[in-house]
């Protein structure tokens, strides 16, 4: 989009799919800036506290979004969060949707601690590719690019492809 010199990079994708270990490879690859939403929002406390059925904070979203809006304006940001249909379309150039396959990221939530319905509910969110869909009706379908993330190799390979994008990004030229 006009304005920026340096593109804006969407990571989304079910929790476990790899979006923290991808942004920090790719913000290294590339020099541009690493935003760990979940992070963010618990150490500025962009969230109206914790949700104790769903184990997670309440997100504000215009809060998120207010604390972002100029850094997104300047680019050069990988924002890594596992929804999108809430921030404005004209922040990103290029939104990422990592998938997994349901064995590996039962394996990786359960490693982390994750159990029950909250588990399950991470499982399911993966099987009925909601952050797929959600991308897909946020963005439009051209910047979008789904990638597999279940093992090693595909995470270099996936961080090979994207470092290559964003050499070959040129800012759209005004008017
Ligand atoms: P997210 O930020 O999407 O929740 P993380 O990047 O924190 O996911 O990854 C969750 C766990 O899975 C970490 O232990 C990470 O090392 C591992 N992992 C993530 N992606 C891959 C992959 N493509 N291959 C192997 N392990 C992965
Ligand atoms: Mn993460």
């Amino acid at each position: 989009m006009a304005g920026r010199e340096k593109p804006n990079i969407l990571i989304t994708g079910t929790p476990g799919t790899g979006k923290t270990s991808t942004a920090s490879l790719l913000a290294e690859a590339t020099h541009l800036h690493h935003i760990n939403v979940g992070e963010l929002v618990k150490e500025k406390h962009l969230h109206d506290g914790w949700d104790s059925d769903l184990l997670c904070h309440i997100l504000n979203e215009d809060l998120l979004c207010d604390e972002l809006e100029d850094t997104m304006t300047n680019g050069g940001n990988i924002v890594d969060y596992h929804a999108c249909e809430f921030f404005p379309e004209r922040w990103f150039d290029l939104v990422v949707v990592l998938q997994t396959d349901n064995s590996i990221l039962y394996d990786r939530l359960t490693n982390r601690g994750y159990s029950g319905q909250k588990l399950q509910n991470n499982l399911e969110c993966e099987i009925f590719q909601v952050l797929r869909e959600e991308a897909e009706e946020s963005y439009r379908h051209d910047i979008i690019k789904v990638m597999a993330s279940n093992t090693i190799e595909d995470m270099s390979d996936n961080v090979e492809v994207l470092k290559a994008w964003v050499a070959s990004w040129r800012p759209v030229e005004a008017g």
